[in-house]
């Protein structure tokens, strides 16, 4: 007997070059991950799977969110910017650089001698330091 296996994916376009962040069992995960991730569809996958647990037939469906704002459907990323403190170990989270330029000098003022890094976080790549950011800026 030949069944269905359903999953699903988040992702932030209907292009071939869209990013996809998933599998997830249930809708509802991966429409919780599309709104925190500012992404305007999901991707329902079918695999129909045969007697020898092999895929016979895939299929895929685009769902556009109901409420997705124009801007999150165009925009492809989703950047954050994270400061942590070599030296205690806190850390923030950010929108803007100059929020975290800001947190920076007050940590840095605040505690001596203390030195702050940057780093940036993008959905393709993850966590990647931004090395002497302050530097050139001092
Ligand atoms: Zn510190």
């Amino acid at each position: 007997m030949a069944y269905k296996e359903t999953f699903w994916m988040a992702c932030d376009s209907t292009e071939q070059l869209r990013a996809e962040y998933g599998p997830f069992h249930t809708r509802a995960e991966a429409e919780a991950e599309a709104r925190k991730l500012n992404f305007g569809y999901l991707l329902r996958y079918e695999h129909l799977i045969g007697d020898n647990e092999d895929i016979q037939e895939v299929r895929c469906i685009f769902i556009e969110l109901p409420d997705a704002t124009p801007a999150a459907q165009g925009m492809r990323i989703v950047r954050k910017l994270h400061t942590r403190c070599a030296t205690c170990g806190e850390s923030a989270v950010h929108d803007e650089p100059w929020q975290a330029e800001v947190w920076a000098d007050i940590h840095e003022f605040e505690h001596t001698r203390h030195r702050v890094r940057l780093f940036e976080q993008t959905r393709k790549e993850g966590l990647k330091e931004i090395g002497d950011w302050r530097d050139t800026c001092a």
